[in-house]
């Protein structure tokens, strides 16, 4: 396919995925090549509140290219100082390192355009060009006429290719523009083609298209640009962006633009980590075409995923399809014996494969199946028959009964699974904790309410007391806690509270108050603890007391802290 493609221009470095550019020699396979383009650092990055240095967007370059992404969008260089420095130098990537910016302006020659100099002067494989194909933004937006935007795009084109670079021209609001001016909207693309792009890419810019109506487009416009020179550039304003890329596909679209884990405005661009597995495990797809990505990039999938939230320092979401922590759960105790026996009976592809895993929740309707899976899981193995087992059974669903909720509170889950049927070492003991709210005037005559704790902990037989200040009890109750614990002291010294969530069970002044908390350490593990009482303060404590404990557990279990002489419980 594409023998009328000129081979890559030599300055590029030689690159292990190489076989798969249609330019380097026939396809090894019957399967066509569909290519993968990531605009995480680009379009992604305009989410509110997303802002990469350049070490994150390094950083996140890395996992794209070890995952097999064919082109990876960089930024916007000229347009800020951190895209400009990663321009600034070559990076050495297997997948083509592109350069995102505008045609050429209007009223200008492409000598004189700084942006377009900026583009073909970066250290930079590819060159995406933004240009308008819609006629009402030629002339709102641009303020310039259609033939002078045409000539923006073919001149923008051959300017990137005489510098030595793949172009590629992102045709914005190419699905509104289409149904507003078919001819002109097909014009911009047959221009930029003509130009030499590579790709024509069609742009769904409001993301307000439909999967039928994207599928209709696209397979008109194969009639004038080829299908194996069109891409789909999809947003998820309906929800259907995932959708919309796979109807382009259909309708003979060979590159997909998205994002790692649906990042960008609004309600985001195409996911990329939904689509990945769709395409790779799903028959329709993977039986067509090869996306670049190996068995083994798709088993990172769940990995990548969960650090890319990491760095933006959000919650990873349990929900998300193939990757989330809740993908391949499941809570009903009938349901888990026959998982076990036949897993693919309620899973539509394997866990393993995107590197995520089968989840049996405990919870007050599993039965022993559910719990002697979810121990299994957590390396505890047990035998159905052994006693143990019943005991425990019966004080997770009182426990739940009580408000506990240890779907949501592994570490904690752990916790109580290992005292009912092993040893959990009492790394500490709290002897007693005593808090005082104040509310005063400060210095300059404010009012401010502070808290005050004191902690008595005893260490391998050695007493600690601290104080700790906090804004509130249970912040002064942490700070106390965590301030001295003897020798353990620097196995906690990472450890964070991410978030802290409290829920009241039952109305009235006997209320039950759940306090569920999130933790990481530095090596970005993370764990969920939870403490249930009529006192918040108490119900807070519980769970604090449970994260330090389940990290010092990990530590020990890594040969870090020395086993405990002391006690267990
Ligand atoms: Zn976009």
């Amino acid at each position: 396919m594409n023998d009328s493609w000129p081979t890559p221009t030599p300055d590029l470095p030689t690159r292990g995925r190489g076989a798969n550019f249609p330019s380097d020699g026939p396809e090894p396979m019957t399967l066509e090549r569909l290519y993968l383009y990531d605009t995480t650092l680009r379009d992604g990055a305009q989410t509110p509140g997303v802002d990469f240095s350049l070490e994150d967007k390094l950083t996140i370059i890395g996992l794209l290219d070890e995952l097999g992404i064919d082109y990876i969008e960089g930024g916007y260089p000229g347009a800020n100082p951190t895209d400009t420095a990663l321009f600034a130098e070559p990076r050495n990537t297997r997948g083509r390192l592109t350069a995102f910016g505008m045609t050429k302006r209007a009223g200008r020659s492409i000598a004189n355009d700084p942006g377009i100099h900026d583009l073909c002067s970066a250290h930079a494989d590819a060159v995406c060009y933004v240009a308008k194909s819609w006629d009402y933004h030629v002339r709102v937006a641009l303020g310039t006429t259609n033939d002078e935007n045409l000539k923006g795009i073919r001149q923008s084109v051959e300017a990137a290719r005489a510098s030595g670079k793949e172009a590629l021209v992102d045709c914005e609001h190419f699905f509104d523009g289409f149904k507003a001016n078919p001819g002109y909207a097909l014009a911009c693309a047959r221009t930029a083609h003509e130009a030499g792009a590579r790709w024509v890419v069609l742009c769904d810019t409001n993301g307000g298209t439909l999967p039928d109506e994207v599928e209709a487009i696209v397979a008109e416009v194969t009639r004038t640009v080829p299908g194996d020179r069109l891409g789909i550039h999809a947003h998820n304003d309906t929800g259907q962006a995932v959708a919309n890329s796979l109807a382009a596909v259909r309708a003979g679209a060979r590159q997909i633009q998205g994002t790692l884990n649906g990042l960008g405005e609004r309600c985001g661009n195409a996911n990329l980590v939904t689509l990945i597995p769709t395409l790779m495990l799903k028959a329709a797809f993977a039986e067509r075409f090869d996306i670049g990505v190996t068995a083994d990039g798709l088993k990172s999938l769940t990995h990548v995923s969960r650090v890319f939230d990491e760095m933006l320092n959000r919650a990873p979401d349990r929900q998300a399809p193939y990757v989330g922590d809740s993908a391949f759960s499941t809570k009903a105790g009938i349901h888990a014996s026959a998982i076990m026996k036949e897993p693919e009976t309620y899973e539509h592809v394997k866990p393993e494969s995107i590197g995520n895993r089968r989840r049996l929740l405990v919870s007050d309707q599993g039965g022993k199946s559910n719990l002697v899976a979810e121990l299994a899981r957590i390396g505890i193995e047990v035998e159905r028959s052994d006693r143990r087992l019943d005991k425990l059974l019966a004080e997770v669903k009182a426990r739940e009964a009580a408000g506990y909720a240890y779907e949501a509170a592994g570490a904690s889950f752990e916790l109580l699974a290992r005292r009912t049927l092993g040893s959990v070492p009492r790394f500490f003991e709290v002897e007693s904790f005593r808090i005082m709210t104040e509310q005063r005037h400060n210095a300059v005559g404010k009012v401010v309410t502070v808290s005050e704790a004191v902690v008595k902990v005893v260490v391998d037989g050695e007493r600690f007391l601290s104080v700790g200040e906090g804004n509130g009890p249970v912040n002064a109750l942490d700070v106390a806690l965590r301030k001295d614990l003897g020798k353990y002291q620097r196995h906690i010294a990472n450890l964070e509270l991410v978030d802290y969530k409290v829920r009241i069970l039952n109305g009235g002044t006997s209320a039950t108050t759940r306090v569920l908390i999130e933790s990481r350490d530095d090596a970005g593990e993370r764990w969920f603890t939870v403490g249930v009482s009529p006192n918040i303060v108490d119900a807070s404590f519980q769970a604090l007391s449970d994260s330090i404990t389940y990290k010092l557990m990990r530590e020990e279990a890594r040969g870090t802290v020395a086993p405990s002489a002391a006690a267990v419980g």
